[in-house]
């Protein structure tokens, strides 16, 4: 195994051309576990620690984070999305969340990453790049399969950007516990006032993470009778048949964290409270 240091992002993109087994190592947290359980033995590592330009975070009506921002900078900083914030404060420990990236969440491309629903609820873009140019992929053609993607062997994930949808989100998950845990289910809302637009994603409950559209097409119907503009009640009921839409459109399995009913009725329980709680926020 040799282990090739980038110093900058044009090393990086030179060390991957060519070689179809490197792999990027950023903050580590999964892909150490992969090469100590000998899941993993790449024959090239290619740390970006030191890139700088994989850094930067700007908000500006649109937001791009850049691949090495870690959980602890997204809750240090304004990141344009407390529905990411909220994410980033269910990962790991304190040491994880020191060192462990955005970029990592996506290059792994778990369907329990706890980013993933909030990009996809964001309707983010995923930006690549190789020798051969930049690429610019909608999250939602982005993830193929459980921890697949359409990223190339020679492509750096370079950062995540998409428009700012104002603060009128969130992100739920349920865990047997409220950290150190990988999710049973989590579901993302975001309610963009300015462009009238819902996103629903949901995490854990199928091979990829789901954009709920039914339940995205009831809340904006609702939104539309109630005014976008304004903060707004919806009924209990209301509430209750978008929680029931959003568990309806997820594709569970049966597995050691949880059932199927299970998954579903959390989902449901979460996409009513979520709706609740983010009408109300201006
Ligand atoms: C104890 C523990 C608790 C955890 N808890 C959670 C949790 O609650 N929620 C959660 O979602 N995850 C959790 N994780 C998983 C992990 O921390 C996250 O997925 C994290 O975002 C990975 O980021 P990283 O920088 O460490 O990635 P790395 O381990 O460095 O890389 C992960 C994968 O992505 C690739 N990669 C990394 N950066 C790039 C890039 N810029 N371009 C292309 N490919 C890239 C790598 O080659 C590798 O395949 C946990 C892990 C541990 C060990």
């Amino acid at each position: 195994m040799s282990v090739h240091i980038a110093r900058n992002l044009d090393d990086a993109l030179e060390d991957l051309s060519g070689r179809a087994d490197a792999t990027i190592l950023a903050g580590g947290t999964d892909l150490l576990v992969e090469i100590n359980f000998g899941r993993q033995r790449p024959s090239h590592i290619i740390p970006i620690d030191r890139v700088e330009e994989l850094k930067d975070l700007s908000r500006n009506g649109h937001v791009r984070m850049g691949a090495l921002i870690t959980y602890t900078r997204m809750l240090e900083n304004d990141v344009g999305s407390p529905a990411l914030v909220e994410a980033a404060r269910t990962i790991g420990s304190p040491q994880i969340r020191n060192v462990a990236t955005i970029g990592g969440n996506l290059g792994t491309c778990s369907p329990a990453g706890d980013t993933l629903p909030v990009l996809a609820a964001l309707e983010a873009t995923v930006v690549l790049k190789s020798k051969r140019g930049e690429r610019r992929v909608a999250f939602a053609d982005f993830m193929t399969g459980p921890k697949k993607s359409v990223r190339r062997p020679d492509e750096v994930i370079v950062a995540a950007e998409w428009d700012d949808a104002g603060v009128a989100q969130t992100y739920m998950f349920a865990a047997t516990r409220n950290a150190m845990a990988i999710s049973i289910s989590g579901l993302a809302l975001v309610i963009d006032r300015a462009r009238r637009r819902v996103g629903v994603g949901l995490g854990s409950c199928g091979p990829t993470i789901i954009r709920a559209s039914e339940a995205e097409r009831f809340a904006t119907g609702l939104l539309d009778e109630a005014g976008w503009e304004k903060p707004h009640r919806p009924s209990d009921a209301a509430a209750k048949k978008f929680g029931e839409l959003a568990a309806a459109a997820a594709k569970p399995i049966d597995d050691v964290r949880g059932t199927v009913a299970y998954r579903r009725h959390v989902l449901a329980v979460m996409g009513t409270r979520a709706l609740a709680r983010v009408a109300a926020i201006p």
